[in-house]
Parts: C-alpha cells; structure tokens; sequence
C-alpha cells in the first residue's frame, strides 16, 4: 500500500494506473468495521482501491469535536494494509484548503434539514471535501455507508445537479454485537453513556417491527421511539424524524419504499446518529 500525502503525488501516482477502474472510499479515519465493509465492497468491484483518511475542520462548526476527534494513523494503515487497499491518501488540512481557498459547495435545502440543523455548515464541508476528492481521484464507483443516511441522499443530489460521472455506492449500517451502530465516536462513551445509547438501535427496531406489522401513521411511531429514547435520563433528543427519503421532508403516512425514519441523540458531549431505509437511497 502506498500512503500518499500530497495531491499531485496521487494525481502521479493514478496517472501512471490509466485505465484501471478506482473505487474510492472517503473516510475520517479511526478505522472499523463499518468502514471495512465499504472498503471490501470496493475490493470486490474495482481494480484499484483509494481510502481517503482526512479529519475536514470544514464539516465541524466552532463548538463541535475537531480537534477530540480520535485519530489514529499508524492503527488505521496497518487495517487498510491487511485487506490489501492499493492506496491511502491522507493529506493534511493546509493540502486539502491552501491559504486564499473559497469555494464552497451548498446543496441546499436537504442540507439544512435532520443533522443541518443543528449542525449548519456540516454539509457544505462534507460536499466541498467529497467533490474535491472526486476530482482528485476521479474515481469510477465512490461508497458511502446508510449510517450517514442524510450524507449519502445529499451527495446523491450533488452527483445528479453536477453531473458528475460516478457511481455512489450505498452500504448498509454495520453494528456491534449490542446493536449499536459502529462509528468512531462511539470511543468517547462512558460505560453508563454507552448502555444509554443501545436504547437508540432497540427503539428502531421495535419502530421497524410495528410498521412491518402494519402501522403507517408516522406520528405513531415518532411517538413511540421518542417515548423508548426518554426511558433513560442521560439522552438528549437532538431529532427524531421520518421522512421521504429523496427529499427528506417530514411524512404523515409512511412509504415502505421511501421512507428513512433517522434519530440523533447527545450523551454528554457525544453525538450519536442511527436510522432505518424503507427503500433505496
Ligand atoms: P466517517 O469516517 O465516520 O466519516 O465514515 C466514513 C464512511 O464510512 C461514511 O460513508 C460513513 O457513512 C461510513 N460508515 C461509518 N460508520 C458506518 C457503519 N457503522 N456502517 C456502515 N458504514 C459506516
């Protein structure tokens, strides 16, 4: 595996690989299994695989942990190393926003809702990062995981209005044994704060149960995971929503094909997000 840190030493690097088809994963690193599944995916279905490990201060507001957020290269190389990824690029923040940068993509409206609100600018740096990575690896297939639900839809749309020729490949929510969906911040939870928080995979189980079994109203089952999530004191409720999944606005009625019904929760400091797809993104 090559690590690659400067973007015309990839750009090089790819140069001389033309031809060959890329996957590319993009990740903040802090390696684990969900993030593994996207890379094997990528394995089985390209020729040659670039991760991206890039902690973006650009999708973290003032107040948010960009600076906490765990980081752990020499771990994360040796991972990627073992499943035999091809290449690992992971520049630095003055690579990635030379002094004088000023561009910014905005996909609006999807961008300021679910997680936008409470986190403004998040999407226009999760944009900005992707659609630079995009043109730096031009990429044939990009994956993303379904536990970033609101990612993946608004990426999507950023694919089709700028007519980018890739193809975003969705895969789903790989959990721990407990439920909980794996993800890098799970690291800060406490003993207490982690059994707080498998209140959230159960609510939406027992949510995806009751509409298997017929209930379609969508205030029903927003009550319901609202009530389960309040069974224990150290969860804020950041959101609980269910929405059309291509426009993420709210639903009276839910769609088995096209719902995604998502939660955000705090435990201290820690943000947490889980949700369930009736549909495709
Ligand atoms: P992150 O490093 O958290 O930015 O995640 C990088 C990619 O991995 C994103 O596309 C995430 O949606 C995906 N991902 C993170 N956690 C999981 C998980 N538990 N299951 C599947 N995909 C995941």
């Amino acid at each position: 595996m090559r690590i690659i840190k400067k973007i015309d030493d990839l750009k090089k690097e790819l140069f001389t690989l033309m031809g060959k088809k890329i996957g590319l994963i993009p990740t903040m690193g802090y390696i684990h299994e969900g993030h593994l599944s996207l890379i094997e995916q990528s394995i089985r279905e390209n020729d040659i695989n670039v991760v991206s490990i890039f902690v973006n201060p650009s999708q973290f507001g003032p107040n948010e942990d960009f600076n906490a957020y765990p980081r752990d290269m020499e771990r994360d190389s040796k991972l990627l190393e073992e499943r035999r990824v091809d290449i690992l690029f992971s520049p630095d923040s003055g690579e990635m926003y030379p002094e004088n940068f000023s561009t910014f993509v905005e996909v609006e409206k999807l961008s300021k809702v679910l997680c936008g609100r409470s986190r403004p600018i998040h999407f226009r740096g999760v944009c900005t990062v992707v659609l630079k990575l995009f043109n730096i690896v031009k990429p044939e297939n990009v994956y993303f995981g379904a536990k970033d639900a609101q990612q993946a839809v608004i990426i999507k749309r950023m694919k089709e209005d700028l007519n980018l020729d890739i193809s975003i490949k969705v895969m789903p929510i790989v959990r721990d044994e407990d439920g909980l969906a794996l993800s890098s911040r799970n690291k800060y939870l406490s003993k207490e704060e982690r059994e707080a928080a498998l209140l959230m995979p159960e609510a939406l189980k027992e949510a995806n149960m009751l509409i298997n079994n017929g209930l379609f109203e969508a205030n029903k089952i927003r009550e319901k995971i609202v009530r389960e999530l309040k069974k224990n004191k150290c969860i804020k409720i950041d959101y609980v929503e269910i929405v059309n999944l291509k426009t993420l606005e709210s639903l009276d009625k839910i769609d088995n094909n096209n719902t995604l019904v998502a939660v955000a929760i705090k435990l201290g400091e820690t943000r947490l997000i889980d949700n369930f797809i009736l549909g495709e993104i």
